[in-house]
């Protein structure tokens, strides 16, 4: 298993991650049930968990315009996606 954000390795019963301190669950922002780090769609209700670059597949807050790790240009990925 790794961290979604920083691809470092960490272990099941972490919460947060070790390497960059960021969450390792999440909510789903649609109905709440609870989506682990390699959940990207919510298992409930198939809403949208989390996006990824789609470069480098790290973890990237909706609308930004620059992927934070490999720096991709991601206003393409966004139109693509309907946001
Ligand atoms: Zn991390
Ligand atoms: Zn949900
Ligand atoms: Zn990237």
């Amino acid at each position: 298993m790794v961290c979604p954000y920083c691809f470092a390795p960490v272990q099941p019963a972490w919460t947060v991650c070790n390497t960059c301190s960021k969450p390792l669950s999440a909510p789903c922002p649609h109905c709440g049930a609870p989506a682990g780090p390699d959940d990207d769609i919510c298992a409930k209700c198939r809403a949208v968990v989390r996006y990824r670059c789609p470069a480098c597949a790290a973890v990237v807050a909706p609308s930004v315009k620059r992927c934070e790790r490999c720096g991709a240009k991601l206003k393409e990925f966004w139109k693509s996606q309907g946001l």
